[in-house]
C-alpha cells in the first residue's frame, strides 16, 4: 500500500480522465491521497471530488502563499470559517514563496504564522510549501517550534543541512518526482537521513518524475518514486511502500 500524501486531484487537468487515473492509481497499489488545499477558488471542487471518493481522499485546508494577495485576509477568514466548521486532515498547503513574486512577502510571513497558530489549535499537521525561502520558512518555525508543532515539508528540495533542520521541527520531508531528476540533488545525500522521516508525495499534477518529466504528474508515476528511493536506501519497494505509509499515518493520525 502505497500513500501518495500531496496531490491535486481536483486540479482541471484531471476533468476529463480522472476515473481512469484513480484505477491506474490503485493498480499500481497507491490507495491514499491526501490532498492539499490552494484557495477559496477550490473549495468546492475538493469536497465534490471527496464526495467522489470518499474512501479514497483525506482533505486538508489552508491558503497556498501564492494565493496571498491583496485579499489574504479574506482568504484567511475562509480557511478559518471551514476548520471552524468540519474536520480536515492538515492544514495545508501553507508556507512562503519567493520565486514568482517577493512583493506580499509580509503578507506570506504573516498568514503562514496564523495559520500554523490555526493547526495548533486544532492539533493538525502542517504541510508546507517552500520555494526560494527556506531562511524566511525557518524563521517562523523558530519561533512557532515545540512539541504541537508538526507536518510534512512538502516537495523537499533543499540541502542535507536544511533537510536536518527541517526535521529538527518535527517535520517529514516530502519526496516526489525531484529525487528521480538527474539534477535533483536530493538522492545524494537521502541515504543519510533516516526513512522514518520520510513520506512519498507526487504534488500532481505537477512535478512528473523521470521518465515522464514534463508530462502531466499522476499518482501512478509514485513507483517511480519508490524504485528510486529503494535503490537509495537499499531496501526492497514494498518495505519503502510500507514505512513511508506508517510514517504519513504518524503525521495525520489516520
Ligand atoms: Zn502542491
Amino acid at each position: 500500500m502505497i500513500t501518495d500524501t500531496h496531490t491535486h486531484l481536483y486540479s482541471e487537468q484531471f476533468d476529463e480522465d480522472r476515473n481512469e487515473m484513480m484505477t491506474r492509481a490503485k493498480e499500481a497499489g497507491v490507495s491514499r491521497f491526501f490532498i492539499p488545499a490552494i484557495d477559496s477558488s477550490y473549495t468546492e471542487s475538493m469536497f465534490h471530488l471527496e464526495s467522489e471518493y470518499p474512501k479514497d481522499v483525506f482533505l486538508m485546508m489552508g491558503l497556498h502563499p501564492t494565493s496571498v494577495k491583496e485579499n489574504y485576509r479574506e482568504e484567511l477568514a475562509h480557511v478559518k470559517k471551514w476548520i471552524d466548521k468540519r474536520s480536515f486532515y492538515a492544514i495545508g498547503e501553507i508556507g512562503i514563496d519567493l520565486y514568482w513574486d517577493k512583493s506580499f512577502l509580509a503578507q506570506q510571513q504573516e498568514a503562514f504564522r496564523t495559520q500554523i497558530q490555526w493547526a495548533k489549535e486544532k492539533k493538525l499537521p502542517i504541510i508546507i510549501h517552500c520555494r526560494d525561502a527556506f531562511d524566511e520558512i525557518f524563521e517562523v518555525l523558530e519561533t512557532e517550534k515545540g512539541d504541537d508543532l508538526f507536518g510534512i515539508f512538502h516537495c523537499f528540495t533543499g540541502t542535507l543541512k536544511q533537510a536536518q533542520k527541517a526535521i529538527s521541527y518535527n517535520m517529514k520531508l516530502g519526496i516526489g518526482g525531484v529525487v528521480t531528476f538527474k539534477n535533483g540533488k536530493i538522492d545524494q545525500f537521502l541515504d543519510q537521513i533516516n526513512i522514518k522521516h520520510i513520506v512519498l508525495e507526487t504534488d500532481s499534477p505537477y512535478l512528473a518524475p523521470t521518465p515522464y518529466r514534463g508530462k502531466r504528474n499522476e499518482s501512478s508515476y509514485i513507483s517511480q518514486v519508490v524504485k528510486k528511493l529503494a535503490s537509495i536506501y537499499q531496501i526492497s519497494f514494498e518495505e519503502i511502500a510500507k514505512i513511508t505509509t506508517q510514517n504519513s499515518k504518524d503525521i495525520f493520525g489516520i
